[in-house]
């Protein structure tokens, strides 16, 4: 590791909390699929940000509408009205196929709404008695880090120097539909599943499984809500991983690429029946829905609506498949792939998750580990065929060494 690169890391070490523990690589430049590093080596970045950079570093048209904004108006908090928070609703609603909009900052906000928005819905259209209602949780789901969420989880380490938590949640192994059937009560507001679990390394649930979870809500009133933080806009090769199996969740929640990797944007999207449970004054946020955020997301949402990006991540998903199946026996015991979001798992006797990626930077490509045997990557969805191809060789000559 150069000099550069190791005095600044040096200094973070000493003033930023260690809350995580970064690739040794200082990156200070992107532009689409690649970045650069403070020395001026270049990396193919096939992480993007957990999923937040879809459209790549810099997009063009991402720029041009946030200079653009940057130069007019950038907050008003929501005690006004701006002129693009609106039609940034309408433009994502229609992209769900939802009337409603409730837009926030950051993924972890987006679910505490949705959790929020379904208790709600349970006291005041279902009848459940107050502080009674319970959300229904998957083992091994992730869903951000606010006390109420890390509550949920069963990952120690997200979870356990944090208590007391709050209550009202079961948690049912994920993939198991009859589990869910079983632990539900009359004072079950809402069942909350990532489609694909993407933290616990992109797993993929046996086919089915979302349909059958989707009758289960329907035959006891009980609202579906779909994080779609990581899996949507594009990523597995359709707007939601929902519609992989056609099935429409009552509430999606979306952040990570709506905001073009520019600045964080959330949202909960859902019907008026469900959303339009919350009366003024009940929620909110200073920045949530602020013009800058709405006039990049609106743009995020004009683009995926050609398909383009979707169709994309769905050919070039079947490609990278393809050439990961080959590396299975070889360093590689298993792949999970769903579009352009992978979860690969490293032999034991290769090294770790970690060391792999390690090894991947040397030789130019950034990938992140998760849970000690897994890299998982989700590049950009603007990359190429030949970069994928570059990108796996990399990974099979390390598998190798
Ligand atoms: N939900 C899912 C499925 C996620 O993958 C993440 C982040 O990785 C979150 C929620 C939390 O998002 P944020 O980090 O923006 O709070």
């Amino acid at each position: 590791v150069d000099t550069t690169t190791l005095e600044i890391i040096r200094a973070e070490d000493e003033h930023l909390a260690h809350n995580y523990h970064p690739l040794p690589v200082v990156i200070s430049r992107g532009e689409g699929v690649w970045v650069t590093d403070v020395e001026g080596k270049r990396y193919l970045d096939l992480l993007s940000a957990y999923s937040a950079l879809n459209f790549g570093h810099g997009h063009p048209a991402l720029l041009a509408v946030a200079r653009e904004q940057l130069e007019r108006l950038t907050l008003t908090s929501r005690a006004y009205h701006n002129d693009k928070l609106g039609t940034f609703a309408a433009a994502l609603a229609k992209l769900a196929g939802k009337d409603m909009v409730l837009p926030m900052n950051t993924g972890a906000e987006a679910v505490e709404t949705g959790i929020k928005v379904a208790r709600a819905w349970g006291y005041r259209v279902k009848g459940i008695p107050t502080d009674a209602a319970r959300v229904i949780v998957a083992g091994g789901n992730f869903h951000g880090r606010t006390i109420t969420i890390v509550g949920f989880s069963d990952d120690p380490a997200a979870r356990d120097a944090f208590g007391p938590y709050s209550g009202g949640f079961a948690q049912v192994p994920f993939g198991d539909a009859a589990a869910i059937e079983a632990a539900i009560d009359e004072n079950t507001a809402a069942v909350l599943l990532e489609p694909i679990q993407g933290e616990a390394g992109v797993i993929v649930p046996p086919e089915g499984y979302l349909r059958e979870v989707r009758e289960i809500c329907d035959r006891h009133n009980v609202l579906l809500i779909a994080d779609e933080i990581q899996s949507g806009l594009g990523r597995v090769g359709e707007t939601f991983a929902c519609d992989r199996e056609q099935v429409v969740p009552d509430i999606y929640l979306l952040g990570k690429a709506l905001g073009g990797g520019i600045l964080p944007l959330s949202a909960v999207v859902a019907n008026a029946d469900v959303l339009g449970v919350i009366r003024s004054g009940e929620h909110g946020s200073t920045f949530g829905g602020n013009p800058l955020a709405a006039a990049i997301g609106e743009r995020v949402v004009e683009m995926l609506s050609t398909g383009e990006f979707q169709e994309r991540a769905r050919a070039l998903g079947e490609h990278l498949a393809s050439r990961l199946a080959d590396l299975v026996g070889h360093g590689v015991t298993a792949v999970r792939v769903a579009g352009l979001w992978a979860g690969i798992d490293i032999d034991p006797r290769v090294g770790t998750g970690r060391e792999v990626a390690e090894r991947l930077l040397a030789r130019g490509v950034l990938v992140k580990d998760t849970h000690g045997q897994t890299i998982r990557i989700a590049p950009p969805l603007v990359i190429r065929a030949t970069e994928i191809d570059w990108a796996v060789e990399q990974l099979r000559f390390v598998l190798a060494a």
